[in-house]
């Protein structure tokens, strides 16, 4: 086997992993960049390899930084098959066409206002490119060993991340490669802890949190007491959330709040069609998670699901405390960009991150103390209170992933952290190093390396 590292190196989006086995390229995950220019600019570069010579993609979950780049492939000739878990094939079928949607709208909203220096600016892909891409998604299931041809294996095995999320093994008559996708955390209020995994010849394991450990306070106390000190200055709670995910945990924390009374009752908004789709997902997915039937249904009546963008519209001119959830969770697109525009100059708002900001982000500038941030061409002041909870994190913190490494019967020949700021990589690199032996290496983008 042979890997080439061709997304998520010094970042944490883009995520894209070519393998080579005997005859066979596979690609593993299919990642959108995101934040830098720089980074975002490597979407419109021509992909290293000819698409349609890679035989098969694999998704380790639904994320655009892990699957958005699909369409685009797809476009360039890739005409294989995608195997992913069946709730990851359900969440792309939402994000995948809002994806294109999303950029659609961008470029001709660049291209209304003339903000942007290519005339005319166009869409990366569209609405349609992303339908195309779903009639080649083929649905796995968890724990089974499945051929990909050629004596290679493929498997996949439940990383806690999100729904659906999964761990991809890759198997061949002489070694083995596993990769963590986004490693879930033991004790997530709604995912299931992730898989016990024993034994890999060779590992990709992620580092979004590889520096950090996340805060061991309640995740729930916090949010209580930014709702309660926003609503008492009759403020609004403005909530940039991943459509899939964070937004169905901080429902379900805004569900036991107010069944507790520890929050008012005031309304709550999910604006993003998608979230409340993937809201409906996730209780079709029973099983896959934590959360019973009685609860999964009391988390779906928290929020007013907010549909069009008329009624997206009508929200931003609220004037009583709501607590409004909305995509994009780094304020790199969607809705919540309109909602930022009319609440981050008022002092009364707050702006809650629930997320990790990758660095060029609005939400990264936010959380960095900037006094404004450019959102379509203009400038906007932002005066509310900026708070980040981060022990919402749906990703696995330093010693999380060390925990996680510890199962291991012996160590990987070699472990490759990606996915991670070039700091974080760094650190869990030496930290593996040192507290498990193990022999790292942090790859560069473009990087290939040969298994054997
Ligand atoms: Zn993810």
């Amino acid at each position: 086997m042979e890997i080439t590292f061709l997304g998520a190196c010094g970042t944490v989006t883009g995520s894209k992993d070519l393998v080579a086995a005997g005859a066979k390229q596979v690609l593993v995950d299919c990642g959108l960049f995101q934040g830098f220019k720089p980074l975002r600019l490597r979407n419109w570069e021509p992909f290293p390899v000819d698409p349609k010579i890679i035989d098969a993609v694999i998704l380790t979950h639904a994320h655009i930084d892990h699957s958005g780049y699909l369409p685009l492939l797809v476009k360039q000739g890739f005409a294989g098959r995608v195997y992913c878990t069946s709730a990851t094939r359900d969440l792309c079928e939402i994000l995948l066409p809002d994806s294109g949607h999303l950029q659609e709208e961008e470029a001709e909203y660049a291209n209304r206002r003339g903000y942007s220096k290519h005339k005319p600016a166009l869409p990366l892909y569209t609405e349609q490119d992303a339908e195309v891409s779903l009639r080649q998604f083929s649905p796995i299931e968890f724990e089974h060993d499945f051929s990909l041809g050629d004596k290679l294996t493929l498997r996949f095995s439940p990383s806690g991340h999100i729904l659906g999320s999964a761990f991809v093994q890759l198997r061949d008559a002489q070694t083995s490669l596993l990769f963590s996708g986004d490693l879930g955390r033991p004790h997530d209020l709604l995912m299931k802890e992730p898989a016990v995994m024993r034994r890999a010849d060779y590992l990709v394991i992620e580092s979004t949190y590889g520096n950090r450990r996340h805060d061991p306070s309640d995740p729930e106390t916090a949010l209580a007491e930014v709702i309660n000190r926003t609503a008492g200055r009759g403020g609004v709670v403005l909530i940039p959330a991943f459509a899939v995910g964070r937004a169905q945990t901080l429902l379900y924390h805004i569900h036991r709040l107010k069944a507790e009374q520890a929050i008012p009752n005031i309304p709550v908004f999910l604006d993003s069609p998608m979230a409340v789709d993937a809201t409906h997902i996730f209780c079709q997915h029973l099983g896959e998670h934590r959360l019973p039937p009685p609860e999964c249904q009391g988390m779906c009546r928290t929020a007013h699901y907010i549909n069009t963008v008329e009624e997206s519209k009508a929200l931003s001119r609220c004037r009583i405390p709501v607590i409004v959830i909305a995509a994009s969770g780094m304020a790199t697109g969607g809705r919540v960009l309109h909602h930022l525009k009319v609440f981050a100059p008022d002092p009364r708002n707050t702006i809650l991150f629930a997320g990790f900001q990758a660095g060029g982000t609005r939400g990264a500038a936010m959380l960095n103390g900037a006094e404004s941030v450019k959102i379509h061409g203009e400038h906007v002041p932002v005066r509310a209170e900026i708070v980040a909870l981060d022990n919402l994190s749906a990703h696995a913190d330093s010693a999380e992933i060390l925990a996680w490494l510890d199962h291991f019967e012996a160590p990987p020949r070699e472990t490759f952290i990606t996915h991670g700021e070039p700091a974080a990589a760094d650190a869990l690199r030496s930290l593996i190093e040192k507290e498990l032996g193990w022999h790292c290496r942090v790859p560069e983008h473009g990087e290939t390396v040969a298994l054997r």
